[in-house]
Formats: structure tokens, sequence, C-alpha cells
């Protein structure tokens, strides 16, 4: 498990192994780019089969999170963190203050904010010993109702996201009558939903979970369609809100689609089925573009939140997607990858 041979390991800075022996924490953190500012990123907290697989997610993560950072025009780097440990089972508020002073002592290079297996009320525990948290809402914020929930963000950054694909593709601004098939109703999914269909979109709508496609249903009069059918549907946008690597050599043959912008990480099973998509001739919006409105959203997030602000820089993600498209055709090469080199050059600079 050598840590400079492997395959996931891309010039980070750092990877620090943390072990407290009182409440049983075992944890990882990778600083992957500094160069734009600090290393923010989630913490994680899953029951890895083994450290191999922590060490994979950690590297991988934190380089992501350099490459969302820096497309979106934020002043942060890319950091990430991962318990070994299953969230339901082994959590203590004990674990959270030793895994708060585990990140206090990286002196700020690493920035922790929620992630899968973590909420607010675990980052609030790291929070009584480091002061190196990110996207936790203030007293004020309480006061007026916000949470912290990046999500409404992510789902106004989608629906920006959409409006510059639909611009490009279509040569259209008014979205009256697009026809937009949504995967995954959740919180990002069904705020979308809401979007869309303020602005006159025609939905059609699938989740595992029965009542959040009855909500969609009542609310925007939203189609329902079976889990397996949504991707194969005559729509003009495909919008994956559920689940990471739906883009595969299965599923891209049967898409009808001429758009697939949507908020889930990671749609690409596989980097080279962005060029897949690009041969079918559909517009692909790189995934962690589209959906920075999470993280622009907790880089303002404290003392002095103001909407507007945050929304100002959530229309960024339209001009950006809009460059990234007009890039991908004069290059002739794939969206993702070309998301890939205009981060490259802000934060290899
Ligand atoms: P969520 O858990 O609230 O919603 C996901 C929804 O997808 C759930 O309703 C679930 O029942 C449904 N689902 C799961 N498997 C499905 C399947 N096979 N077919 C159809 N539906 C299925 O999650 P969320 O916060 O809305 O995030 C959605 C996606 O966006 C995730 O991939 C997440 O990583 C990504 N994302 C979220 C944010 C954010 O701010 N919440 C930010 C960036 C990226």
């Amino acid at each position: 498990m050598a840590v400079f041979q492997h395959p996931e390991f891309d010039h980070h800075e750092s990877v620090s192994y943390f072990h407290d022996e009182r409440s049983g924490l075992r944890a990882l953190i990778a600083v992957h780019n500094t160069n734009l500012g600090k290393g923010l990123g989630g913490c994680r907290m899953w029951p890895y089969a083994s450290e191999d697989e922590a060490l994979t997610d950690v590297l991988r993560l934190s380089r992501g999170m350099t490459y969302k950072a820096a497309l979106a025009g934020l002043p942060q780097g890319g950091g990430k963190s991962v318990i070994i440990g299953d969230p339901r089972k082994d959590k203590t508020p004990e674990l959270m203050r030793a895994m708060g002073r585990a990140v206090d002592r990286l002196n700020g290079s690493y920035v922790v904010a929620e992630d899968s297996g973590t909420n607010v009320a675990d980052i609030r525990l790291m929070a009584e010993v480091t002061r190196h948290v990110g996207g936790l809402a203030d007293e004020r914020a309480q006061a007026e109702g916000r949470t912290g929930d990046p999500s409404p963000a992510t789902a106004l950054g989608v629906f920006i996201g959409i409006q510059a694909a639909v611009r490009y593709r279509f040569q259209r601004d008014d979205l009256r009558g697009l026809r937009v098939a949504v995967q995954g109703l959740g919180n990002v999914g069904y705020r979308l939903c809401k979007h869309l269909h303020e602005a006159g979109a025609q939905l059609w709508v699938t989740d595992l979970y029965a009542p959040a496609v009855e909500r969609c249903v009542q609310e925007f009069g939203a189609k329902p369609v079976a889990m397996d059918q949504i991707m194969a549907l005559d729509v003009d946008v495909f919008a994956p809100c559920a689940l990471g690597a739906i883009l595969d050599d299965a599923s891209i043959p049967q898409l009808r689609a001429r758009i697939v912008a949507g908020a889930a990480n990671n749609q690409l099973a596989r980097p080279q089925h962005d060029r897949a998509l690009m041969e079918r001739g559909i517009l692909y919006a790189p995934d962690y573009c589209i959906n920075a409105g999470g993280i622009i959203d907790i880089f303002y997030e404290g003392p002095g939140y103001d909407w507007a602000t945050v929304e100002a820089h959530l229309r960024r993600i339209g001009t950006t997607l809009t460059a990234i498209f007009e890039r991908s055709k004069a290059e002739g090469r794939p969206t993702g990858a070309i998301a890939d080199r205009m981060a490259e050059e802000r934060f290899r600079r």
C-alpha cells in the first residue's frame, strides 16, 4: 500500500494517518493541492473493508476537490478525509472530537466539511476543537432558518447549467416545453424539478422511493417513469441526480437525450465514456462543473452570508460551461477532458 506508487496518487501534497486510542479513531486526510487556497473537502465515514480502500478513496476524492474548486473559480484547494468505521454503529462524540483534533494538526492546510456518513452535528463537534471547518451555518443563519445544507445552491447551479447547455445546443433561452428526464428526486433532484417546472419545462421523473415520485407528480405535473426506462426516453435533457457511474457502455447507446446535465457525482463509469457521448452527438455538462453549487455555497457560509452573492457566483457555472462547450467544439475533444484542462490551467500556475 505504498502511497507514492499508488495508481490514484497524483502529486498530493500530504497524506496523513491519524489514530486515537481512546475513541478508536482511524482516519486518513489527504491534501491534494493548495496553490489556490486551503484544501477544502468533506469527511467521509465508511466501513472500508481495508486500509487500501480508504487510501484509494481519499486520494481520488481529494484530487477531485482541487479540480472542482478551481473550475468553480474559488480561491480554494482540494482535500478530503475518511474515517474508517460504520457511521451507524461506530460514531461517538469523542470520535468526532478526535477527528477535529486530527484536522487541527494540519494547521489549516485542510478544512473539513460534511460528506456521506457525517452531518452538521458531527462537524459542530469537530468545531469544538478546531477552527478549520467549512459549511457551518452560524447563529444568524440558524435564526434565518438556514442549516448550511448546500442542496438548494447545488440545484440552482444545475438549473443554470441546463440553461447554458440548452442555449448552446438548441440556441434558445426559453425553457418552455423543454422535455427533461430527472433520475433521483432527493435533496437536489426535487429542487431542480421545481426550477424546471417554474421555467415551463415538461418533466419525466423516477426514484427508488415512490413518495418522492408522487410529490413531483402532484406538485409539478411530472410523468412517472420506471427506473430502468428513464435513460432511454425521447427527451431533450437527461438529468442524473441519483447515482454515479450511470453513463457506461450499456447506457450510452440507449440515450436519446441531446444533453446530459445533472447533479450526480462521477457520472461517467470510465473516463473514455466522455468521448463515447461526444461521438453520439450528446452534449455532456461535466458533473463536477455543473454540480459545484454546493461547494460555492459552503465557501460563502459564515458571518456575512448573502444569498445574492452566492447566486451571482452560481451564474458563473453557466459561463464556465459555455466556455467548455465552445472549446470542446474548437479542439474536437470531449467536454470532460476540456474541463480537466481548464481546471489544471487555473491551479497549476
Ligand atoms: P439524496 O440522497 O437526497 O437523493 C438521491 C435520490 O436518488 C434519493 O431520493 C434516492 O431514493 C434516489 N435514487 C437512488 N438510487 C436510484 C436509482 N437507481 N434510480 C432512481 N433514483 C435513485 O442526494 P442529493 O443530495 O439529492 O444528491 C444527488 C446526487 O448529487 C448525488 O450523486 C450527490 O453526490 C450529488 N451532489 C449533491 C450535492 C448536494 O449539495 N446535495 C452536491 C454535489 C453533488
